[in-house]
């Protein structure tokens, strides 16, 4: 099939295309490149050993997105487009709406105009707010506790009313746990802007000596070492969730949503011991207050996505560490 990946030049994106391209699909990125670079899809190519069609543009550009479906002959799409940052969502809550909700519109109405109606959409655990029980199923009650994940809930009921409005769509929402780890090669992985908001790219630039040591958030949560509790996914196990996301979406009867995560919470405690492991790099750190707005564990039921998809993940901690370490350092020799 030819699939558009919207944002797919960006972390989980590049992932997926080349899932995608191993798979025997052909991936077309369609990005602005606001929050990625267009060196990756270079690096993409050399990993796959052939061209990747790129397309540069806003997805709130409904002409250029819908000659791109038609050019292209697009039979399905991957929505990954969109900001991102929880923190920065507070302060620019209109950015958020716009690129995120606003901008699922454009793309709505450009798919409409192409008549592709198969769209698997990036949504996220953040859907869930604070845990009422764990592990988390489909079926936990939503809520949202800032700006961003806000716009994941309005795309989520956006995506339900257009399916309940017109059956000839397919869409799926899949709700990503925290994505962590890069493709083995080491040439593409998760580079964010300034200093990293996220625990295990913050880890990886300690272990790159690019900053001196890591701040843990609070040392008080009723969690087994007090340190807060996620469920890391290896980004090449989420890339392949997306593979058999596509092979589900078919006459898919209603509008669905699927979690994609391991089914296992580890600490932050435990995040660094297997980095150290991984790198053979002590990291240094220190306990700090709790970051606001944190909760203490989230880690996903991964019932449906086993039942449904046929999907589970596959990599472990030591996989996701030595594939970061690795991305770390040629992204360090290339600074
Ligand atoms: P990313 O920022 O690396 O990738 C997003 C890509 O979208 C970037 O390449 C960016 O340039 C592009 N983009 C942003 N706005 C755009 C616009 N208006 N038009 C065209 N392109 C645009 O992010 P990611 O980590 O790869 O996340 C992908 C998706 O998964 C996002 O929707 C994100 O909200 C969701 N998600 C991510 C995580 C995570 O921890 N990484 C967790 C849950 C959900
Ligand atoms: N964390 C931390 N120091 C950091 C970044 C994160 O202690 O510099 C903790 C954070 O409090 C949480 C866990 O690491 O318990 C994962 O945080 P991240 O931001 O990666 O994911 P999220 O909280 O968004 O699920």
């Amino acid at each position: 099939m030819n699939i558009l990946l919207t944002g797919g030049a960006g972390y989980i994106g590049s992932h997926t295309v080349i899932a995608l391209s191993e798979a025997g699909h052909t991936p077309v990125i369609y990005d602005n490149f606001c929050n990625s670079n267009k060196s990756v899809v270079e690096r993409l190519e050399k990993i796959i050993g052939k061209p990747v069609a790129m397309v540069e543009g806003d997805i709130r550009d409904t002409p250029l997105l819908t000659k791109t479906l038609q050019n292209h002959e697009i039979n399905a799409v991957i929505h990954f487009a969109g900001l991102k940052a929880v923190g920065e969502s507070s302060i620019i809550p209109l950015e958020y709406y716009s690129s995120n909700v606003y901008g699922t519109l454009c793309l709505l109405e450009a798919m409409n105009q192409a008549r592709v109606k198969n769209l698997v959409f990036s949504s996220s655990a953040t859907v869930y707010g604070d845990p009422q029980y764990l592990p988390l199923d489909e079926q936990h009650p939503l809520s949202a506790t800032n700006p961003y994940g806000r716009t994941k809930l309005h795309i989520e009921e956006i995506l339900k009313d257009l399916k309940a409005s017109d059956s000839e769509w397919n869409v799926l929402c899949l709700r990503y746990f925290n994505p962590v780890g890069a493709h083995v090669s080491g040439l593409i992985g998760e580079d964010p802007n300034g200093v990293p908001n996220n625990l295990l790219p913050f880890i990886a630039q300690v272990a790159a000596g690019k900053l001196a040591k890591l701040k843990i958030f609070g040392n008080d949560y009723s969690t087994p070492d007090g340190t807060g509790v996620r469920d890391y996914i290896h980004v090449m196990d989420l890339a392949e969730g997306h593979l058999a996301a596509l092979s589900y979406l078919e006459g898919l009867s209603d509008w669905t949503a699927i979690n994609l995560g391991t089914g296992q919470g580890y600490s932050v405690l435990e995040m660094i011991k297997a980095y150290e492991m991984a790198s053979r790099i002590e990291i240094p750190f220190e306990f700090t207050l709790r970051r606001p707005g944190d909760i203490a564990a989230c880690y996903a039921s991964v019932e449906k996505a086993k039942s449904d998809l046929g999907w589970v993940a596959k990599r472990g901690l030591e996989d996701i560490c030595v594939s970061s370490y690795k991305w770390q350092t040629y992204r360090s020799s290339i600074a």
